[in-house]
């Protein structure tokens, strides 16, 4: 991708040439989305303390974020973020385990954050800090309240994190991890008050007659 200003190439994931420090809009160019109607919003940048503008970006008709000129950070209103990304991806039929490996290496998820709080532009109040999803990279703003703030960039990362199929294999890890869980408890269940397991400290090792009653209640309860 090359500058919007003076052509120059841009580094790695940045938003902001080398050159000639033009910020350039990765988010919504990323989203292959052209700026439609721009006005004037009354909510200020969280980032820069100036008016931001109100974007359209023609999904379901008319479709306003805010954006911040200077920083490029967008403003969502509940539910836009997540509409947003459900037009704006594509996740694959298998996920691309190697450029998956490679984002997490990448300058752009391990450039220093800006971890100052920022204030929701509508209620003024500062925002959590979180991450979208555990496993994208991303953390976000969020007003429980008002919406969710990203810096710059941050929309082209989680679009691009979905797009090689990191939410799929995230959402199989989190099935996984509660399977796993409920078959851990079932196994407690089925070990409960037998001597010597699961309990630390040393009781004599289990006999033959118990362990063939943990069997039996294994399948039982399986
Ligand atoms: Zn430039
Ligand atoms: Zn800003
Ligand atoms: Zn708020």
């Amino acid at each position: 991708m090359k500058c919007v200003q003076c052509g120059a190439p841009l580094n790695g994931k940045s938003i902001k040439c080398c050159s000639c420090a033009a910020m350039n809009d990765r988010d919504l160019r990323a989203l292959h989305r052209e700026l439609g109607r721009e006005t004037a919003s009354d909510r200020k940048c969280p980032r820069c303390d100036i008016l931001m503008k109100s974007v359209d970006l023609g999904i379901d008709g008319v479709f306003y974020i805010e954006r911040c000129d200077r920083c490029l950070g967008l403003f969502f209103d509940p539910g836009e973020l997540e509409r947003v990304v459900e037009v704006s991806t594509c996740p694959p039929d298998e996920p691309d385990g190697e450029r998956l490996a490679a984002m997490v290496e990448e300058p752009f998820l391990n450039r220093p954050r800006d971890v100052r709080y920022a204030k929701c532009p509508v209620c003024e109040r500062f925002m959590n800090r979180k991450r979208h999803r555990s496993m994208s990279g991303v953390i976000v703003d969020v007003c429980r309240d008002h919406g969710v703030w990203l810096d710059g960039g941050e929309l082209a990362q989680i679009v691009r994190w979905i797009n090689v199929g990191g939410r799929d294999i995230e959402d199989e890890k989190r099935v996984f991890d509660a399977e796993a869980e409920s078959r851990r408890r079932h196994i407690d269940a089925c070990f409960k008050g037998v001597p010597g397991v699961g309990e630390p400290g040393g009781s004599p090792p289990v006999r033959d007659g118990s362990l063939a009653d943990i069997v039996r209640r294994f399948i039982q309860l399986w």
